[in-house]
């Protein structure tokens, strides 16, 4: 059996990132960047005030109530034109720039005014409620590095520094199919003796809409050799990666394994994890294959352990594994001596400041249920034959669940 550090590496060295291209700001979301965001300019590009209120010199309203001339109105958009000199204000809007002379801003709520002069009510000291030019950016700073993946507010700093349209690596296409005679459409009314409907073209589908990644979905092949052999061929020419469920095991109609030998380089690996030993991994003529197992929670942890840091590593990001976070696991578990074990499992805050994990149902590879309840994999390191209830454990973070319903807003 292969280490699955060791199958993992052997992954991420042969794939590569895919072309670099400018895409569309409207685009882009969850795409890796490929070059630097460097301002060109300071962010805020000009001092403005955070508040509604006067722009004031503060050494006027050092003692208060104060009354000051009122010169003009600068609304957010347009400019002063008029200097604050001692005993005069402007009034201002928030985001309007800072009249030449002021040094503060007195907010409205501070202030009672009067046809063309205000009474300052309250003191405030030179920089209240300014923005200064660069305040969030100065100039010439990078913000954003190669291999950082465009996460909303990473949009909206390179919208605010004119990047309208980044260069990043290219959306991979990757084309599914799940195999097995004994598969049948979702849509299936009924179901023949022996038939069951398909679960993972759509669990995978799930998983790589939610990374960002285009798919390609080629159905469902029987256990059928020239089908497969001609759905392979189209899949590689047309995808950037080719992933089919089912057949990589050791069966008589295993066919995804005999065919592969003939189409491209796949290797058969059994990898000491569980679930998802075995597994096919190599190229279809130049494209990468990941032959998942069959069980559907095997294709879900084979997903997270090889194809989902493989695609990122082909978006060009930088960071490609789950955040792992310690826990405490609550209950005693019996695990494999000889793998990586990856228990599914529920994960809450506990008293004692800890995360705590439970088993979120059966542990059986074919037990979708405790997979759709699980919100972590933890992760049980080769050597182990079983964790004692109170253990610390890793949880690799598969989400981060919503954990309150509208009734429970709380106080803070
Ligand atoms: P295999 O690796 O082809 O031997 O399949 C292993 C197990 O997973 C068998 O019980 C299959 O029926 C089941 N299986 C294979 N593909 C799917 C699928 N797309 N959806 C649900 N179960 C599947
Ligand atoms: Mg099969």
């Amino acid at each position: 059996m292969k280490p699955l550090p060791q199958a993992q590496r052997e992954v991420l060295a042969s794939v590569a990132p895919l072309p670099a291209e400018h895409i569309d700001l409207v685009d882009a979301a969850g795409l890796a960047l490929a070059e630097p965001i460097v301002a060109r300019h300071d962010l805020p590009p000009f001092a403005n005030s955070a508040m509604d209120g006067y722009a004031v010199l503060a050494s006027d309203v050092a003692a208060t109530p104060v009354v000051l001339e009122v010169l003009e109105d600068v609304a957010a958009g347009s400019v002063p034109t008029k200097l604050v000199t001692p005993g005069t204000a402007i009034k201002i809007m928030t985001g309007a720039p800072m009249p030449a002379g002021a040094d503060t801003v007195v907010p409205v709520e501070d202030t009672e005014p009067a046809p063309s002069s205000v009474t300052i009510l309250a003191s405030w000291p030179v920089g209240a409620s300014v923005r200064p030019a660069g305040d969030d950016v100065a100039s010439g700073t990078t913000v954003l590095d190669v291999g950082e993946r465009l996460t909303a507010a990473r949009l909206g700093i390179c919208a605010s520094l004119g990047y309208h349209s980044p260069l990043v690596r290219r959306r991979p296409r990757v084309a599914i199919m799940s195999t097995g005679d004994e598969i049948v459409p979702p849509e299936t009314a009924e179901l023949a003796p022996g038939k069951i409907r398909d679960a993972n073209r759509f669990t995978l589908r799930g998983n790589l809409e939610e990374l960002g990644v285009e798919v390609v979905d080629l159905g469902i092949i029987g256990d059928d050799a020239d089908r497969l052999r001609a759905t392979f061929a189209t899949a590689a020419a047309n995808a950037d990666v080719v992933v089919s469920s089912g057949g990589v095991s050791m069966g008589e109609y295993d066919l995804v394994k005999h065919l592969l030998g003939e189409l491209g380089s796949v290797d058969f690996w059994k990898v000491a994890m569980k679930p998802a030993k075995p597994f096919a991994f190599g190229r279809l003529s130049d494209t990468p294959f990941f032959g998942l197992p069959g069980n559907p929670v095997s294709v879900a942890v084979a997903y997270e352990q090889f194809l989902r840091p493989a695609l990122l590593q082909m978006m060009g990001a930088t960071q490609v594994f789950r955040p792992r976070l310690p826990g405490v696991l609550d209950q005693d578990v019996g695990t494999d001596l000889g793998k990586v074990v990856f228990l599914r499992v529920t994960v809450s805050p506990g008293d004692d400041g800890h995360l705590h994990a439970s088993l979120s149902g059966a542990q059986g590879s074919n037990i979708l249920t405790a997979l759709a309840a699980a919100d972590a994999l933890a992760v049980i390191p080769v050597g182990t034959s079983e964790v004692a209830r109170g253990s610390l454990v890793e949880l690799e973070m598969l989400r981060m669940p919503e954990s309150r319903t509208a009734a429970e807003v709380t106080d803070v």
